[in-house]
């Protein structure tokens, strides 16, 4: 296997673009990837203030890399959900990576700041880990946003992430979903921040490649919380697809945003107002965060109580 731009060893075939590559034309070929998908969707400009959410994992860290590189000035936000045996080790590998390229990176401590983890919140409301992870995720990433003066707000999520979301949606016809599923979305008057993921153009085995290929060093560990985890299982399935059809994730994500959302756009325009509680923009009179730290509260209280603490 022979690099595609200078025929020396390949360390890496990327069936989709049909090309190998030698370790340094991998990493050009990663970074022009992203640099194309910013400029294409006009995510930011390098005059903007950005912030990335990161996990600790290959793909935020390999982004807040590739963007650097690019010579983007981005701040990192850490959330610690609480969980045991998986938190703590992505927060070490989080710091160590600002520390090591002089980046800033603020933590937010779920448990402290809006007193519950994870866990917790899975359980008393009944939801899935990674719905009430997720739903907490978005609230309060946009939040820090919007509170330190962010232009943009940038995600790791990567080809294979969006794709099976994607597939997800539609095997459910989740319609306010499908609308709003966009590599950019634009920013609101009513608080929510620009949100933006250059990586759609990157698939995961190639951000672990890339990760690996750089030196950086990420949680390898899968979340205790994923198992089960739906979305993992269409990863799986659309995998199995890809290795028959190369290039069918990234045809079928690029042709929806290209040739099919505008119609899900356009029916599903939705009228936001201001929960009544936090002040955050929503669709109904409490935010769906507001109400999930709401019974989580309430249900934490309760146990501490019967534990006679
Ligand atoms: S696997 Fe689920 S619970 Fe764990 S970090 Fe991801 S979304 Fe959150
Ligand atoms: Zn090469
Ligand atoms: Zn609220």
């Amino acid at each position: 296997m022979k690099c595609r731009v200078c025929r020396g060893k390949a360390v890496i075939e990327v069936r989709r673009h049909n090309a190998a590559f030698c370790r340094d034309h991998f990493v050009e070929h990663v970074q022009r990837q992203v640099a194309r998908t910013i400029h294409d969707f006009r995510m930011f400009s390098p005059t903007e203030r950005l912030v990335l959410g990161v996990s600790g994992g290959k793909d935020s860290l390999a982004l807040w890399d590739v963007l650097t590189d690019l010579g983007y000035r981005v701040d990192g936000v850490y959330l610690d959900l609480g969980i045991d045996g998986y938190s703590p080790d992505s927060l070490t590998y989080s710091r160590r990576f600002a520390e090591k390229r002089g980046l800033d990176l603020e933590v937010v401590d779920l448990k402290h700041r809006y007193g519950f983890s994870i866990p917790e919140a899975a359980k008393a409301s009944r939801r899935t880990p990674c719905s009430a992870c997720g739903l907490s995720k978005r609230y309060i990433l946009n939040q820090v946003a919007e509170e330190g003066g962010y232009d943009v707000l940038v995600m790791g999520h990567n080809l294979d992430d969006e794709a099976a979301t994607l597939f997800g949606n539609v095997l459910q016809w989740n319609v306010g979903y499908l609308a709003r599923q966009r590599p950019v979305l634009p920013a609101s008057d009513d608080g929510l921040c620009r949100k933006v993921k250059p990586l759609v153009r990157v698939a995961e085995r190639e951000t672990a490649a890339y990760a690996v290929l750089r030196g950086i060093e990420y949680e390898v560990e899968e979340c205790p919380m994923a198992a089960g985890n739906t979305i993992n299982r269409y990863k799986e399935w659309l995998n199995r697809l890809e290795d028959r059809s190369p290039g069918l994730k990234a045809q079928f994500l690029f042709g929806f945003w290209e040739r099919g959302q505008q119609g899900f756009t356009d029916a599903e325009s939705v009228e936001l107002t201001t929960c009544t509680t936090c002040g955050a923009p929503t669709t109904g009179e409490v935010c769906a965060f507001c109400r999930l730290q709401a019974v989580t509260l309430v249900e934490v209280g309760r146990r501490r109580e019967a534990a006679g603490g």
